[in-house]
């Protein structure tokens, strides 16, 4: 199977290199990517692209036409943003920016998305249909998919295919992730406050001790996954954060629980919330304190639609080798795309970005650095499959 795109990329590595060095010099947080937009801003323009500024306050879209007959529309989607962690990393394309850093890629998948649109802008007489780029700010928790769909990005034109990538410092250069169904999960968080009655240390006959009630529930907690929930399906229930009392010798009054809740399906997504809300009523009652539970929705799971991801998977192995592909891991790590995923079919790939120590550091570590290699194969993969999906391959 030849890949049409690989050559042409690979001639890209050093110029998407620099780019992706000075974008990991200069992180910028959720919703404040103004170098970064203005710089895909401008290169978009320069390659033709009809650019729109401001969509989700710092997103980028941009439309290419292309040169033949052709009534769809696909989507590539690249994210911007940066985390508030202190690079710890000795490069000379380290973080100028004290406490910030893209420690979780978003520097790479803007590069990759600038050689999508260098390749496809140079092919474009012979696309049949249009291609509609996606740059995302805030991907990391605060809802810049949303955002930018809030802002009118799944209209004018309504996109037929959705397409994206993450970078995985897990997998090494030259593999990827192509699954079918629910990649990433769906990510909610909780606050719980328990309420009881303080007093002195020495005399808890006359309290009702909220860090004990709390541990109770803490523990309780942990039969939600391990008893109420199907062991067939996943989910997680996590007490990240725990903050009661101040002192050695007096009862605290109250503790504040917080958490993360993850799942694949609508299912066991409700089951984890009904659980938590009945374990924190149960545990109340028995101790005579009060708990408040609030749960904040966060992202949906990332699905990927059959057909896309069967396009995907042609395009990921003319470029990689079918032999590359791993169709069956799963993450219970969360993504914003899913916003996009839910409305338009699609599929989002993680593209293997290891090749030694330094380089398979975890996602949002302090020491997290990629290979820059994968890029030249993101750019060439993605642009495959928006071909195939413009000649309809996805329907
Ligand atoms: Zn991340
Ligand atoms: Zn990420």
């Amino acid at each position: 199977m030849s890949a049409p795109f690989l050559a042409e990329a690979a001639l890209l590595h050093d110029e998407l290199s620099a780019v992706r060095r000075d974008l990991h010099m200069h992180p910028e947080p959720g919703f404040q990517e103004f170098r970064t937009a203005r710089i895909v801003a401008e290169r978009l323009d320069a390659l033709g692209y009809e650019v729109q500024r401001g969509v989700g306050k710092t997103g980028v879209v941009a439309l290419l036409q292309g040169g033949q007959p052709g009534e769809r529309t696909v989507l590539l989607r690249f994210d911007m943003d940066a985390l508030p962690i202190q690079e710890e990393n000795d490069v000379p394309y380290r973080s100028t920016v004290p406490g910030m850093m893209h420690a979780c890629g978003h520097d790479a998948h803007v590069a990759i998305g600038i050689g999508v649109a260098t390749l496809l802008a140079r092919h474009r007489e012979q696309l049949p249909g249009t291609i509609k780029l996606m740059f995302q700010p805030a991907e990391e928790g605060l809802g810049g998919a949303m955002a930018m769909i809030n802002d009118g990005l799944l209209e004018h034109p309504r996109p037929d295919v959705a397409l994206g990538l993450h970078v995985a410092s897990n997998y090494d250069v030259g593999s990827a992730v192509v699954r079918e169904g629910a990649l990433l999960a769906a990510a909610d968080h909780f606050v719980i406050v328990v309420r009881g009655q303080g007093g002195h240390g020495a005399l808890p006959d006359q309290t009702v001790d909220a860090v004990l009630v709390a541990a109770q529930l803490i523990v309780a907690l942990q039969t939600i996954v391990s008893r109420s929930l199907n062991p067939l399906e996943p989910g997680v229930v996590t007490v990240g954060a725990v903050h009661a009392g101040e002192a050695h010798n007096v009862i605290a009054e109250t503790a504040e629980l917080r958490g993360t809740i993850r799942s694949f399906s609508e299912e066991a997504r409700a089951l984890l919330h009904r659980r938590i809300r009945e374990l924190a009523a149960g545990v109340a009652a028995a101790f005579g304190a009060t708990i408040e539970v609030v749960i904040h929705r966060g992202v949906d799971p990332t699905v990927n639609a059959p057909a896309p991801t069967a396009v995907m998977r042609r395009a990921a192995a003319a470029v990689l080798g079918a032999e590359q592909i791993d169709s069956g891991f799963q993450t219970t790590g969360g993504e914003d795309f899913s916003a996009v995923l839910e409305r338009v079919p699609g599929h989002f790939m993680m593209l293997g970005a290891r090749s030694d120590a330094r380089t398979g550091f975890p996602h949002h570590s302090p020491h997290f650095d990629i290979d820059e290699a994968c890029l030249p194969l993101g750019v060439a993969i993605l642009c495959d499959a928006a071909v195939r999906c413009l000649n309809g391959e996805h329907e």
